[in-house]
């Protein structure tokens, strides 16, 4: 579809940024831009997706991102983290309903068409899921 087109394109725009520089995310978690918050800690923010590829499109990113620009540069520093942003992805998905089911995803890199080097999970459902993805 032209929707996953741009998504590749988007990863394959985005340059894969250092552990300093800043994403649209913190601006996210900073509320200076809004977004629609699901699901709030000290550690996690969970937030629909602004291009949702499911009826349920949830985001869910750590507030400090301590060198996690994606899940190719975790280190045992972030065992913690990354257990958090897995069990809240648990939690939202009860949350939504999703009783029958989700997918929960990591992209990763150009390949794996990551667009925002701010680790994220995506919970996806509310519609049959397809296996292999694209
Ligand atoms: P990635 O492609 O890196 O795995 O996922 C990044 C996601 O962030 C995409 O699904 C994209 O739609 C979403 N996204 C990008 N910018 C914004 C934004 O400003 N607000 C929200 N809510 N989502 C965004």
């Amino acid at each position: 579809s032209t929707s996953m087109a741009s998504e590749k394109e988007a990863a394959l725009a985005a340059t894969p940024s250092d552990s300093d520089s800043p994403t649209i995310f913190d601006k996210i978690i900073n509320k200076e831009i809004p977004s629609t918050v699901v699901y709030e800690d000290d550690k996690v923010l969970a937030f629909r997706d602004i291009s949702p590829q499911a009826p349920v499109h949830i985001l869910i990113i750590p507030k400090v991102r301590d060198g996690l620009t994606g899940i190719s540069k975790a280190e045992e520093r972030h065992f913690e983290i990354l257990g958090r942003l897995l069990y809240t992805a648990k939690l939202v998905a009860k949350q939504e309903g999703l009783d029958d089911g989700y997918r929960v995803v990591i992209n990763d890199g150009p390949k794996g068409c990551q667009s925002v080097y701010h680790i994220h999970v995506h919970l996806l459902g509310g519609r049959q899921m397809n296996w292999p993805p694209g």
